[in-house]
């Protein structure tokens, strides 16, 4: 079994519970926000990555949270060493284990899907970027073919589901939008459908313009007609329908030194990333950010709008299949 780059843990304040943020990708997608795309991290095999996060989470939480949720970078890339990270977490009494993933490898491989459940997999959040195979390939260098099979087999295992798909004007909008809902309702319309803005500010590609929020609306009210459960929410938010506000995140390194990070050091990590990989330098990056940062009228409007699906108003539906489903 190969050893994955893990680049840290996360852990939070609002309730204890884990992210794990392996790094490599096998997509490029044009708009990538997520430094753990390009590898790097520390290498460590799955019993080696369990152990670290269970010394971190003993050290800070004083015991074991009971939700996990692995992510990157793309975590499904060695089969092997993420069914054996599902298995430990099980074995170690985690009750909620997320996997967010692009749904490529899952969809390539034969079992992977009611593998990954059979070693304790709870939920699987996966994105489906783009129903047209054209699209798809020019924004992620790969065909969709094997995302929509891993959807449909994770379908297939009952376990609970989310896709989500970021709206992009002019590339990914509402036709491709409502395209991916009858596709999802197809196979279970109980499924959670999630709708992100594009954001352009951290994209290593400003290929789109963030959507007004009234387009983002309409591709709600078009995803509706066909999903229950759809709703308008942000890409770095890991939670459905909306998590509670948070601010810092406690950064675990792999070599166990804590860290205290803020909205303002991610976005630091993400200015180092854009520097590095596309070799110029931090001030030739702050310029080129500067008009594409989100203005605060945009930012307030679309956070009234994802909060507006608050638990207490959002139609949250299990996306389990009932016994007696045909479909
Ligand atoms: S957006 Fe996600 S799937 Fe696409 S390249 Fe970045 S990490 Fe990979």
């Amino acid at each position: 079994m190969g050893k994955r780059g893990i680049q840290y843990f996360t852990l939070s304040e609002i309730e204890p519970r884990i992210w794990f943020m392996l790094t490599s990708c096998d997509f490029h997608c044009k708009g990538c926000f997520r430094p753990a795309r390009d590898g790097g991290g520390t290498l460590l095999s799955s019993e080696e990555t369990l152990k670290r996060a269970e010394q971190a989470c003993l050290k800070y939480y004083g015991q074991l949270p009971r939700k996990a949720m692995i992510t990157g970078g793309e975590p499904a890339l060695d089969r092997k060493y993420l069914l054996a990270l599902v298995k430990g977490l099980n074995e170690k009494g985690f009750e909620e284990i997320i996997l967010m993933s692009n749904g490529y490898e899952i969809g390539c491989e034969e079992n992977y899907a009611s593998d990954l459940v059979d070693s304790g997999l709870t939920e699987a959040h996966i994105d489906i970027k783009a129903f047209s195979e054209d699209i798809h390939i020019w924004y992620t260098g790969k065909s969709n073919k094997p995302v929509l099979n891993a959807v449909r087999m994770l379908n297939d295992t009952g376990i609970e589901l989310l896709i989500q798909t970021v709206y992009m004007p002019g590339i990914v909008d509402d036709k491709e939008i409502e395209k991916i809902a009858i596709f999802i309702s197809g196979l279970n319309h109980n499924i959670k459908y999630r709708i992100n803005p594009f954001a352009p500010t951290f994209a290593f590609e400003e290929v789109s313009r963030r959507p007004t929020i009234e387009e983002m609306e309409f591709a709600y009210e078009l995803a509706s007609k066909h999903l229950p459960n759809a709703i308008i929410s942000r890409s770095c938010y890991r939670e459905y329908p909306t998590p509670p506000s948070q601010e810092t995140w406690i950064t675990v390194y792999p070599d166990l030194t804590f860290k205290r990070r803020t909205i303002k050091d991610q976005e630091e990590d993400r200015i180092s990333w854009l520097s590095h990989s596309k070799s110029k330098t931090r001030e030739e990056i702050l310029h080129e950010l500067k008009p594409k940062r989100d203005n605060f009228e945009y930012r307030q409007k679309l956070e009234q709008v994802t909060r507006s699906f608050s638990p207490s108003s959002s139609n949250q539906g299990s996306n389990k299949k009932p016994r007696d489903s045909t479909r």
